[in-house]
């Protein structure tokens, strides 16, 4: 694997690269969850390029940008287990010199859910994402389906933009419990590791009877939780289809946890 430091070597690799292009952007801190990612990306692309680079503008003033999991040394090990080809680093310099002032915003799939709750955080992933498209110029790139309102404001963003890039969406991995993997879950103290499974069990039973959703706020509400929201929301990508989820977000304790299901497919 050969690691990417900046824009220059980034640029050498990519010219040399032959075949298809599997990207997958993260803020790395990996986890089995990024491993399946890199794994679908193996599978489907000739060339493997994995970039983490913790993007500040999607954080909020009060959000953990400064305590954010940095564990670069445990991510190369799994990188280079997963046969990832490059890993790409970039430099927050590099990536925003002094005077940046250009920004991506989609305007209605960021409306709702995580985006009432978390202002400009998705302009600041849109953009880092589409400078890391701009960048890396990959065949194909790769999203965990764990953040799904992220999913569908980039499908939308590669739709109106014209990108000539293919979007996968890869579903959640989960602890055995059912908690979603997320380098956040580090933060949780054992009571709440025990309760945050919580979750994704109110959303099986919501699933099979929303009308059950209220009632499911209110007792992980009891338990403790800090629910932000917890409701159906439908997106609509024209020919790809219309596709419905029933998603929620919660602190527990400091720690937001999202987690979301499908209500089209059987599966997740
Ligand atoms: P992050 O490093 O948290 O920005 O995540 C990088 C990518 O990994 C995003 O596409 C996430 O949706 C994806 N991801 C994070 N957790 C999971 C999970 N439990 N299962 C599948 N994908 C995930």
């Amino acid at each position: 694997m050969i690691l990417l430091k900046n824009f220059r070597e980034l640029k050498e690799w990519r010219s040399k690269a032959s075949g298809s292009v599997g990207f997958v952007p993260t803020m790395g801190a990996l986890h089995a969850g990024h491993q399946a990612l890199l794994q679908r990306a193996k599978q489907s692309s000739q060339q493997c390029i994995l970039s983490i680079f913790v993007n500040p503008k999607q954080f909020g003033p009060q959000e953990d940008f400064n305590h954010y999991p940095r564990t670069l040394e445990a991510d190369i090990d799994i990188a280079t287990q997963e046969g990832v080809n490059a890993l790409f680093l970039p430099s927050p310099e590099e990536m925003y010199p002094g005077g940046y002032s250009t920004y991506v915003s989609e305007r209605e799939f960021t409306q709702g859910l995580c985006g009432s709750f978390r202002p400009g955080h998705f302009e600041g992933v849109t953009t880092i994402v589409l400078k890391l498209f701009n960048l890396v110029n990959p065949s194909s790139a790769f999203f965990g389906l764990k953040d799904i309102q992220q999913y569908f404001v980039l499908s939308k963003m590669v739709l109106d933009l014209n990108l000539d890039i293919e979007l996968i969406g890869v579903p959640t991995v989960r602890e055995k419990d059912g908690l979603a993997l997320s380098s956040r879950n580090r933060y949780l103290s054992s009571k709440e590791r025990t309760l945050a499974p919580r979750l994704y069990q109110h959303l099986i039973a919501c699933k099979k009877n929303p009308s059950l959703i209220p009632a499911a706020s209110r007792e992980l509400t009891l338990l403790g939780f800090d629910v932000q929201y917890f409701e159906k929301r439908s997106f609509d990508l024209g020919e790809k289809g219309t596709f419905h989820i029933l998603a929620i977000a919660a602190y527990l304790g400091q720690t937001r946890l999202i987690d979301n299901i499908s209500l089209d497919s059987p599966i997740f």
